[in-house]
């Protein structure tokens, strides 16, 4: 398939999704009418226009989310739970047309894209059930003078900012609690994958969310349109997925408002192989906490420690494996990598790749950019590591894996903390003892132990240290969204 043939087809597909903003309920137009365009990775050509909201746009939103905020809060949990899964449904009906938009926007072959749609449906289901169970408390003073009335009410208008590498379902995982809760949204989703969030808006439009409810502001101008509304004294909590340096800024910009937040940041993930690990489980797991997404993501692997005595048969085995891989547009049969986001993304990797060879990493398989159109970049092994390498302090965010040994399970784990980040820590070992013992001591808010994938809806995801504040899905999810208000009241006998 010819660049040109996919990009006509794919052009004709795209335009049959929402392209504008979702303000109050309609699709309107960016003032002024400006778009911006979307890529298509894989081709390095624009997929589709989408509008470009200004400042005065996302005021617009904002206003739209106030006023729809009362009401919504009195919505009985039951409505609010029948139209998250009413959207369940809908985004598990059309789970072909959602992965090949989110193929051909973001990059992630159909098959990765498939089991996004699913994971973000899931995030769906599971606070659907969750709207229905949200619970407070009855308790008498310790002095037995009052009564205190406990209940966990809606924290109000959010400001909900979500990345490009998993544009669906990062805006499930906000989007559902803050629904189930009885609060109001304003999303702003990546500029590089406005097409999948947009399409997921008008399913929940469609499964019966009311005008105002969610609102949805596409813009090239994140800075300009997202700080006048925090400043706006009208936005109650923040979820923001995305860089440390722009979390960062961000609360910065909440601290100064007293706007609450949930902050999934950046990662830098340790993978380490014991020598009594089962190989062909590590192998397995390292495919998966290094090769989804390309290596896009923030759980990716990003260091790992292989004991000395297991190294040179584990990276022989991985560089096996990564070697195999097809790399080719997202929509083709077969493919298993995609491109990467953008030619800026590409390089940084291509650049990290050459900085650990100058200083001495040795090239199992992978490192060159390849010729033609879109972002690839190839599966690569490295070993020899050094530490001081630009990559061990560095989201990879690329299908690179930099292998380094050790001998000494205290070292290891040493190793692994050091680091400003802390949001998955990945653990391959077969003795139960040293397997609590390093979970427990690693500096992280997720560990996967002999498993290279941690994410689930109904488990808590989040990080420490610089990786973040608060946590996604589980139980706790809703809490994210929700505060105590106590009503209290002296009894008199
Ligand atoms: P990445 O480098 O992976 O694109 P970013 O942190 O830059 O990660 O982007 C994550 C999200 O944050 C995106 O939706 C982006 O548009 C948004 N964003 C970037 N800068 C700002 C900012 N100054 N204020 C608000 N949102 C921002």
């Amino acid at each position: 398939m010819t660049a040109t043939v996919s990009s006509e087809r794919f052009t004709d597909f795209a335009a049959g999704f929402p392209r504008k903003l979702l303000i109050d309920g309609s699709w309107v137009d960016a003032e002024g009418a400006t778009t911006m365009p979307v890529d298509n990775p894989a081709t390095g050509e624009i997929l589709a226009s989408v509008a470009d909201a200004s400042p005065a746009d996302g005021q617009r939103a904002l206003a739209a989310a106030v006023a729809a905020q009362r009401s919504w809060r009195r919505t009985p949990p039951r409505v609010r739970s029948e139209i998250l899964r009413r959207a369940f449904d809908l985004v598990l009906s059309r789970e072909d047309d959602l992965a090949l938009l989110m193929t051909l926007e973001m990059g992630k072959p159909l098959a990765e894209a498939r089991g996004e749609v699913r994971y973000a449906a899931e995030f769906l289901r599971w606070f659907s059930e969750e709207a229905v169970r949200i619970d407070g408390g009855y308790m008498t003073a310790p002095d037995g003078a009052k009564r205190a009335l406990v209940l966990a009410a809606p924290v109000g208008p959010c400001v909900l900012i979500t990345p490009w590498n998993f544009p669906l379902a990062m805006g499930a995982r906000k989007i559902g609690p803050a629904i189930a809760a009885g609060c109001t949204i304003v999303l702003k989703p990546a500029p590089q994958t406005p097409l999948s969030s947009l399409a997921l808006a008008a399913i929940l439009a469609e499964a019966g969310l009311p005008a105002g409810v969610l609102n949805v502001v596409t813009t090239s101008r994140a800075g300009e349109v997202i700080e006048p509304m925090l400043r706006s004294g009208q936005v109650r909590k923040l979820s923001f997925t995305g860089s440390t340096n722009v979390g960062k800024i961000l609360l910065a910009q909440c601290g100064s408002a007293v706007i609450r937040t949930s902050m999934e940041l950046g990662g830098n993930a340790p993978f380490i192989v014991f020598d009594d690990a089962d190989l062909d489980i590590a192998v397995d797991g390292a495919m998966q906490a290094k090769m989804r997404n390309m290596g896009e993501a923030c759980t990716g692997a990003n260091r790992f420690y292989v004991h000395e005595r297991v190294a040179a048969d584990f990276s022989r085995r991985l560089a096996d494996r990564m070697a195999a891989l097809r790399v080719a547009p997202g929509w083709e049969d077969q493919a298993q990598v995609g491109p990467l986001i953008d030619v800026v993304s590409r390089d940084k990797v291509d650049r990290l790749v050459r900085d650990a060879v100058d200083r001495g990493a040795t090239v199992v398989t992978g490192a060159q950019v390849p010729s033609g159109a879109g972002y690839f970049y190839p599966p690569t092994v490295l070993t020899g590591v050094a530490a001081g390498s630009e990559m061990c302090g560095t989201e990879i965010f690329g299908p690179v894996a930099a292998i380094q040994t050790f001998t000494d399970a205290d070292d290891v784990v040493a190793m692994a903390n050091e680091t400003p980040w802390g949001l998955v820590g990945y653990v391959f070992t077969r003795d139960l003892d040293r397997a609590f013992n390093v979970s427990e001591d690693l500096e992280v808010g997720m560990v996967g132990l002999n498993a290279g994938i941690v994410s689930d809806p109904a488990t808590p995801f989040g990080g420490v240290k610089e990786s973040g504040l608060g946590r996604e899905g589980g139980r706790v999810g809703i809490d994210e969204f929700l505060e105590y208000k106590l009503i209290s009241m002296p009894i008199r006998r």
